[in-house]
């Protein structure tokens, strides 16, 4: 189940709903009721990739002055 962010931009508290239906509107602001929250990228989908390492970094190269590989 996705959880969603919505962050009231009028005092900037971000709340975390878990959404049971694909349609669901922004909850108003916990905090200061303010129902122009905004919706963020879950936090689900945000479950970061590793970055490809710069080629000069190489980390399955033994050398660690850059990865000859890779030299340009
Ligand atoms: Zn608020």
């Amino acid at each position: 189940m996705p959880i969603f962010e919505y962050k009231c931009p009028e005092c900037g508290f971000i709340n975390e709903v878990l959404v049971k239906s694909s349609d669901t509107k922004p909850p108003a602001c916990p905090k200061c009721g303010s129902r122009k929250t905004e919706k963020q990228f879950s936090t689900f989908a945000a479950v970061v990739k590793e970055p490809a390492p710069p080629a000069s970094n190489c980390q399955t190269c033994p050398n660690s002055g850059g990865c000859p590989n890779f030299s340009d």
